[in-house]
């Protein structure tokens, strides 16, 4: 299932390449106002809500999605969790911009959850370093956990989506180069877990003003998911409808005001962002 937040954090199913449904209704006190956690607990307790969303589909307020206003699928998560460092050429092309040895190692970092945006231009702050654009697999929590085991992290994972790390390149602390507000577009929407077999087939492909920039196979990451799952929650405790994102492939480069990023990842969609 394809969950999108639309108008204004209306819940929707996208039923086909042009079409989302309306399935707010099959919320909880979706009469009374959802509430500030409504997302959260949808990732939480998304079996259960399952049949009602399920049903809702043939039922609820039909759109083209072109008349709606997509945000991004993830709300008040808790934090943004980035795996630094997570393929070999990439490793190689930052090492070529003589980074220090420790940020080349595999790790995990946080970023703002006030970065998120959904799809839609995006206004870069002015700075006199460069802004580089990572265009990276990521998923969603849905039961969360403390030091869950590489064997059964999957089960943890709500849904699959793509999300755009963009970073201003330079000296200092990753977790505030990477927070301007804006830098953290996720998009269009969540492929629920059911519907990928295999996370590692997925075939993530950027373009940057129609030139294709990035081009990997998920499978190549140096650290798997599982593995992701387990090093952050080592750490901190998950929570359902934290974000966390995979590493950048290689390929990273500059984005500048103009530019027109095409981000797209086999079996979730396209995210596609303007800069400005
Ligand atoms: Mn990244």
């Amino acid at each position: 299932m394809k969950l999108a937040l639309f108008n204004d954090n209306r819940l929707g199913v996208v039923v086909d390449d042009s079409t989302i449904v309306d399935v707010t209704a099959a919320l909880p006190q979706h009469d009374t106002g959802l509430g500030a956690g409504f997302w959260v607990r949808l990732c939480r307790d998304f079996a259960e809500l399952r049949p009602a969303i399920e049903s809702a589909v043939s039922t609820g307020p039909r759109h083209t999605l072109t008349e709606v206003e997509l945000g991004a699928p993830v709300l008040n998560p808790t934090k943004v969790i980035a795996a630094a460092s997570n393929y070999t050429e990439h490793i190689e092309e930052m090492s070529d911009k003589g980074l220090p040895e420790w940020m080349l190692e595999s790790d995990v970092f946080l970023k703002a959850p006030s970065s998120i945006v959904g799809q839609g231009p995006i206004t870069l702050p002015a700075l006199d370093a460069e802004i580089h654009y990572e265009c990276e697999l990521a998923f969603v929590i849905g039961k969360g956990g403390k030091d869950i085991p590489v064997e059964s992290a999957l089960e943890h994972v709500f849904g699959w989506t793509i999300l755009l790390d963009i970073t201003e390149r330079g000296k200092g602390d990753r977790s505030r180069r990477k927070s301007y507000d804006g830098f953290t577009p996720i998009g269009p929407w969540v492929v629920t877990a059911d519907e990928v077999d295999s996370w590692q087939d997925m075939a993530i492909v950027m373009r940057l003003n129609d030139i294709v920039r990035q081009d990997v196979r998920a499978g190549d990451m140096l650290v798997s998911v599982p593995q992701i799952i387990a090093n952050a929650s080592r750490v901190m405790t998950l929570n359902p409808g934290d974000v966390i994102t995979t590493g950048a492939p290689p390929g990273v480069g500059k984005i500048e005001s103009g530019d027109r990023i095409d981000a797209k990842i086999s079996g979730i969609g396209q995210l596609l962002i303007d800069v400005r």
